[in-house]
């Protein structure tokens, strides 16, 4: 479906008849039900797709079948109520995070406004508070003694085809970025909610392609495009070749290598796709200037975890392939590049899910001695951490002006910030490489916005609801596109530097984006390197 024109959208977002706009709805919202169009939707996943992750050891995803949203029968299985209310309170039985957001909102609403899907759509039910509420609702009828009594007036309402299909819409509009949780007086978090209404829908195969194609692929080659372990290592070698010609130093790099001191893992999407192959580039310059001992591997070839967008067990199944392959290579610990939800998982879920991982060592940088005390149990070091602590103790030497062509910002990712708190090393590094400036205080550090496509909604066929959800942070762009003349948005996720890409060309054309190591890279001054003067860093075209 084609996105319309900015002028247009923009109109929509601010005049349009929304919640958001002051608007008020004339009917109650569980008598509203869900209209699927072309362009609200993405699609469903491919049924050989479905049938392949079924058929993985530990992994569950019943009923692979051909349906469309669009269809008023979806094909689901005769007993789907019964294993939807079932999976329900087996869930409801495990995490009892799930229990207490079930139970605790008292809907003050401060979480109303906060997400960036509810700012750009104006749809109540992408509210975070009646995101939660579709799941509630349910929870309450099957669950709870008021609910069994007083139905809808405790807020009560029974699991139907058409609260199924609720669920397929709204769970599918939320990219589980947390900003919610962080007004949230009791500390709610919308994401889980949304993830467990995810899980349910997969029990009855109601999922989409554009995250179990990626699942499936990780699972089986290693990385979410699929990419085979030749293939892999070719497109990483023909990096080496455009680092060899900008600057002289073709650096040394090895493959599956037994031994090495470190495994470095990153999104695959840095190594295949702009932006991110500059951010590659940068890692191999970077390691190549400090004599780093570490290997790439062609098996563990994906840091992104497209579980998280699935459920518990691929999320933790795709996991345990990075602890395989360091165990397996012998190396001591895990260094891992720029990615959103990599660290999502490394830090809110890996230790109960697949550590400690004590048969690796306790990270300590080779070259500065630093140990990462913050890692002791992950065994994993993100590349921002570890480059701070290089200049912080005078071991790499930057010439800020190569990059006096960039004026920059900083794009916080969600994961990265509101998941594991890596907040000031990536502005550290800024500081020491390039002119930058923020954007406005609301829309930065934890209370960051997020991208609008995160959680595998980075797909074409919703392109209008992506425009519309990442609007909240084009705007704080814009903001400082226009007044400070920024023309770089940096970032430290894979992800966003596809996403982003999308959203600055569509609302901010002018401003291109980068990861935070292509800038490190273009700055840094390397031994022995011929680099003459290269006018846009590591893009520059010779
Ligand atoms: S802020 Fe928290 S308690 Fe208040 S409505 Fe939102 S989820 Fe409920
Ligand atoms: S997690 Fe993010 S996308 Fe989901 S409801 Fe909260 S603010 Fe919205």
């Amino acid at each position: 479906m084609a996105v319309p024109k900015l002028q247009q959208l923009a109109k929509s977002v601010v005049q349009g008849p929304s919640l958001a706009t002051g608007a008020i709805p004339t009917r109650d919202w569980m008598d509203i039900p869900v209209v699927f169009k072309s362009g609200n939707y993405a699609y469903p996943a491919k049924k050989e797709k479905v049938e392949y992750l079924n058929s993985q050891s530990g992994l569950h995803f019943p009923n692979a079948r051909e349906w469309s949203p669009e269809d008023d029968d979806w094909k689901l299985p005769e007993d789907w109520k019964e294993i939807i209310l079932k999976g329900l309170k087996e869930r409801l039985d495990k995490f009892r995070s799930l229990k207490i957001f079930m139970d605790c909102c008292v809907r003050c609403g401060a979480c109303a406004d906060k997400c960036h899907f509810f700012l750009g759509t104006g749809d109540p039910k992408n509210m975070p508070v009646l995101r939660a509420e579709l799941l509630r609702s349910v929870y309450r009828n099957d669950f709870t003694l008021a609910g069994k009594i007083l139905g809808k007036m405790a807020g009560a309402r029974e699991m139907t085809v058409g609260v199924l299909k609720e669920w397929f819409m709204y769970s599918y509009q939320c990219t589980e970025c947390r900003r919610c949780s962080v007004f949230c007086p009791y500390g709610i978090d919308t994401a889980e909610v949304t993830m467990m209404l995810r899980e349910l829908l997969h029990l009855v195969g109601v999922g989409i392609n554009w995250i179990l194609e990626p699942a499936s692929n990780s699972n089986r080659t290693g990385n979410h495009m699929g990419l085979q372990p030749h293939t892999f290592k070719d497109n990483v070698e023909f990096l080496l070749d455009d680092v060899e010609n900008l600057t002289g130093i073709r650096p040394n790099i090895s493959f599956n290598r037994k031994g090495a001191e470190i495994l470095f893992i990153t999104p695959s999407a840095d190594v295949f796709a702009e932006p991110g192959l500059y951010t590659a580039m940068g890692y191999m310059l970077l390691f190549e200037a400090i004599g780093l001992d570490y290997t790439w591997s062609t098996y563990a070839s994906e840091g992104g975890n497209f579980g998280l967008f699935t459920n518990n067990e691929t999320m933790k199944k795709l996991n345990a392939k990075m602890y395989a392959e360091a165990k397996r290579l012998g190396v001591k610990y895990i260094l891992g590049g720029e990615c959103g939800h990599m660290w999502r998982v490394l830090h809110q879920y890996m230790d109960t899910m697949n550590g400690p991982a004590d048969f690796l060592e306790k990270p300590v940088s080779p070259i500065t001695g630093t140990v990462f005390e913050n890692a002791a149990s992950t065994k994993m070091v993100h590349i921002s951490e570890f480059t701070a602590d290089l200049i912080k103790h005078g071991k790499i030497k930057f010439d800020k002006s190569r990059n006096s062509h960039v004026k920059a910002t900083f794009h916080d990712s969600c994961n990265t910030a509101r998941a594991m708190g890596l907040l000031d090393e990536p502005r550290y590094i800024l500081d020491h490489v390039v002119d930058w400036v923020e954007m406005p205080e609301n829309t930065i550090r934890e209370q960051t916005f997020c991208c609008g496509s995160g959680t595998g909604l980075n797909t074409d066929e919703i392109m209008e609801l992506r425009m519309r959800s990442g609007l909240p942070r084009a705007n704080a762009v814009k903001y400082v596109h226009e007044k400070h003349g920024v023309n770089m948005l940096a970032c430290v996720c894979a992800i966003d530097r596809a996403t982003l890409t999308s959203l600055m060309n569509y609302w901010n054309p002018g401003v291109s984006v980068c990861g935070l190591t292509e800038l490190v890279a273009n700055a840094l001054v390397v031994e022995g390197e011929t680099r003459g003067e290269l006018e846009e860093g590591l893009r520059t075209m010779l």
